[in-house]
């Protein structure tokens, strides 16, 4: 078996890598626990020099690994520069706060001390996706890392180059052999990882449908699962809305790494009076956006990750057209041997449409219309997801009153696009997931909360 490297900009198959036998892969895993062994007794000040030490190394070499982003799955090379300099910024963030987070937490008892430690508990299998290559890893890795745990990566089979060099950066940063290991396998060989004693727990970033059936097996071994899944986050535009502002930031969300983020903003549901502007400043603003080749500075959208991921996209298009929206915007393939999709806009999208119903992971908007601020705020949380939310108004108290207790979902925003951020956690409910990344919680999540009851 080869896990193979094809740049989605060309056709052109880059690099292949002969993937681990499982033999090789259980060998891994115990050289992990071992090293977990010795790994678990460092101090957080030890920790926070390697975490450092790896934020210096990912900065001085962002240009390649852009580079190595934009080629094996198509994302813009400035992008993929600001990706890096955001998985930096994870690792400082740990390497100064994990002790805090994980600090004892003294609770009056009858006990002569009774207090709430947080331990590490060993080897965790974090099962990534291929969109954001390094910052989904990166934002597992550290917090698990800080907080004394070993990882084993296994990363999406269409991003090997980046998964090998995200080992290559953790070695080079100095932290000890086998602390963090990529594991070159697809996604059969998830369940026989999962199985293995020394795996503590799992964690996997991906599709609800693969979720599923790692929760289903992590539920049969009771290991501890964190999901971060898909999503279809709704934003929502009042009348009040700086309507200009709001399609500006509507845009930009839509089509971060060419439309391909579980928090792109994916349903726009704008209340009636003001409907029609907004559409054509959308539109426009969509319309003025460049499709090219990832490496030319100028533009903003790259080819989609892979030509059957962007062929399952183009159907939901056609289906929800075919079931009556109105195609404002794109919805064509270009010919040629690539993964293209140009930037879309669908209108009168109502229930029952897979833009409605489903997620679309590519630049397409759906535009569902509202008959006002209920109307919407029912329509946004008509979703098996709840991932994230946005509100757009000029008044910042109503804004707050409807992020903060009327949208379900796992981070609500007003006036601005979702954005994951090292100091906030980050996660969703229903169909999204559960548990958190990222903050304190992000970095409770591994660990043994244990209770200690001195007499
Ligand atoms: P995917 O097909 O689910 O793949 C994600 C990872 O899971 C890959 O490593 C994949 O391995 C593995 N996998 C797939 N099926 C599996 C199974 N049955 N058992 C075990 N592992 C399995 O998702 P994707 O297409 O790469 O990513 C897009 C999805 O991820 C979107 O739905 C997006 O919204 C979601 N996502 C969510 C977040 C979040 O934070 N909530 C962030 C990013 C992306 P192979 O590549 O070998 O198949």
């Amino acid at each position: 078996m080869k896990l193979t490297s094809v740049n989605p900009a060309t056709g052109q198959k880059l690099h292949e890598y002969p993937s681990h036998p499982i033999a090789e892969v259980n060998s891994k895993i115990d050289q992990s626990h071992q090293a977990w062994l010795e790994w678990k007794n460092t101090s957080f000040e030890e920790r926070a020099v390697l975490l450092n030490k790896m934020a210096d190394l990912l900065l001085s070499r962002k240009e390649e690994f852009g580079l190595l982003m934009a080629t094996e799955m198509g994302k813009p090379f400035r992008e993929g520069v600001a990706e890096i300099e955001k998985c930096a910024t994870c690792c400082t963030y740990y390497a100064r706060h994990a002790k805090e987070h994980l600090r004892d937490q003294l609770i009056q008892t009858e006990a002569s001390k009774s207090y709430v430690s947080f331990q590490p508990i060993g080897v965790v299998l974090a099962i990534m996706p291929w969109n954001f290559p390094f910052w989904q890893v990166f934002r597992f890795l550290a917090p698990a890392l800080a907080a004394g745990n070993c990882g084993v990566l296994k990363h999406a089979s269409n991003v090997p180059g980046c998964a090998v060099a995200i080992e290559e950066v953790v070695k080079q940063s100095g932290f000890p052999d086998h602390v963090f290991q990529t594991l070159l396998v697809g996604s059969a060989m998830v369940e026989k990882i999962m199985e293995h004693p020394f795996i503590q727990a799992v964690t996997l970033t991906g599709s609800t449908a693969a979720g599923k059936q790692v929760a289903r097996k992590a539920g049969s071994l009771v290991k501890k699962s964190v999901l971060e899944l898909g999503g279809s986050d709704a934003y929502i535009v009042l009348e009040d809305a700086d309507l200009e502002r709001a399609a500006e930031t509507c845009v930009s969300s839509r089509l971060i790494n060419n439309g391909q983020s579980c928090i792109a903003a994916k349903r726009f549901i704008v209340v009636e009076p003001v409907i029609e502007k907004f559409t054509n400043l959308f539109v426009d603003k969509m319309k003025a956006k460049k499709m090219g080749d990832p490496l030319d500075p100028a533009t903003d959208i790259g080819p989609q990750a892979r030509a059957d991921l962007r062929d399952e996209l183009h159907s939901q298009v056609q289906d929800s057209i075919a079931k009556g929206a109105k195609c404002k915007l794109g919805g064509e393939i270009p010919p040629g041997n690539h993964a293209f999709y140009p930037p879309t806009v669908l209108t009168n999208v109502t229930p029952g449409m897979p833009a409605y119903d489903e997620e679309l992971f590519g630049p397409v908007a759906a535009i569902i219309s509202a008959k006002d601020e209920n109307d919407a705020i029912r329509i946004a949380n008509d979703s098996m997801f709840g991932l994230g939310a946005a509100v757009f108004t000029s008044d910042p108290g109503k804004g707050e009153e409807i992020a903060a207790t009327r949208l379900q979902a796992g981070s609500c925003f007003v006036n601005e696009r979702v954005q994951s951020d090292s100091r906030l956690p980050f996660g969703g409910i229903r169909q999204s997931g559960y548990g958190r990344e990222l903050g304190d919680f992000g970095i409770r999540e591994f660990v043994n909360i244990k209770t200690v009851f001195i007499r």
